[in-house]
C-alpha cells in the first residue's frame, strides 16, 4: 500500500495547505480517505481527480467533506472535455441524512452507506470501522490488503477500543490536535501523550501524526509522544509518501 498526505492540518487548511485529505493506492486502485478543504487542488499535483476509484469519508465535519462539492464539479466538467469518468463511488455513514445525501450529484458521484458494524470490501482494501469520541458521529478505519495494515483513526478523543482496533497495525495515522497537558476531550481530539500511548499499547509498527494544530512548534509533538512510544514517529507533511 502506498500513502500519500495531501493534506493534514486540523479544523482548516493554513495557508497554502490542506485539511484532510489521504491518498491510499495498491494494485493501480486510488481511494482518497476524507477529502478536506484544499485538498482538489493539492492532490493535483499526484493524480488527476477523475483517476480517483473511491472516497471514503469519516465524518461530515467541514475540514473533512469541504472540497466533495468541487470534486464533483471536477468529474462534471472533465465528462464533457475528455473521456467521461466512472461514477465515482463516495462512501459514508447515514448517521446525518443530510450530509450524506450529498454526497451523490447528478450521474457524477454515488453516495454509498457503509454499515460500521460490517467489513466493507473496495477495491483490493477490506475496510472495517470504529465509532469514535467526537461531537459528529465520527469512525476510525483500518484498511486491510495482502497482510499489511494501516489504521487511520480519524477525529476522536482517546478511546480504550482503539488499542485493540489498531492493534499490531504496520502504520498509525493518528490524530493529534493537542499538545502535551492540554486536554482535548470536550473538542473530541487527542493530544500527543495520547497519540504515543495508542501507539505503544497497540504495538503499531510506526506511528504518523496528523490533524495538526495551528498553535504552538509542531515539531514538539514528535518528542511528546515519543515519551509514550518506543517506536518511529513523523508529522505529517504535505506529499510525504509511506509505503507500507
Ligand atoms: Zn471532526
Amino acid at each position: 500500500m502506498k500513502l500519500t498526505i495531501i493534506g493534514f492540518w486540523g479544523g482548516y487548511p493554513k495557508k497554502d495547505g490542506a485539511s484532510s485529505g489521504y491518498l491510499l493506492e495498491h494494485n493501480g486502485f486510488h481511494i482518497m480517505i476524507d477529502f478536506g478543504s484544499a485538498v482538489l487542488s493539492k492532490l493535483q499535483n499526484f493524480l488527476k481527480p477523475e483517476k480517483i476509484d473511491a472516497v471514503l469519508l469519516s465524518h461530515y465535519h467541514p475540514d473533512h467533506i469541504a472540497d466533495i462539492g468541487v470534486l464533483q464539479h471536477a468529474r462534471y466538467i472533465q465528462g464533457f472535455l475528455g473521456k467521461k469518468p466512472e461514477r465515482l463511488p463516495v462512501y459514508g455513514h447515514r448517521l446525518d441524512e443530510q450530509e450524506f445525501l450529498k454526497l451523490t450529484y447528478k450521474e457524477v458521484t454515488k453516495g454509498v452507506e457503509y454499515d460500521p458494524s460490517l467489513p466493507l470490501q473496495v477495491g483490493p482494501f477490506k475496510v472495517t470501522f470504529l465509532r469514535t469520541n467526537h461531537p459528529a458521529a465520527c469512525f476510525a478505519m483500518r484498511f486491510e490488503a495482502d497482510g499489511k495494515s494501516i489504521v487511520y483513526t480519524a477525529d476522536t478523543s482517546f478511546k480504550d477500543e482503539l488499542v485493540d482496533f489498531s492493534a499490531d497495525c504496520d502504520l498509525l495515522i493518528c490524530e493529534c490536535n493537542f499538545y502535551s497537558g492540554q486536554d482535548g476531550k470536550n473538542a473530541g481530539h487527542m493530544n500527543s501523550i495520547d497519540a504515543g500511548t495508542l501507539a505503544e499499547n497497540a504495538k503499531s509498527r510506526q506511528l504518523l501524526l496528523t490533524h495538526l494544530p495551528h498553535h504552538g512548534d509542531i515539531e514538539n509533538l514528535v518528542n511528546e509522544a515519543g515519551q509514550k512510544y518506543k517506536g518511529p514517529i513523523t508529522l505529517a507533511e504535505y506529499g510525504k509518501v509511506i509505503n507500507i
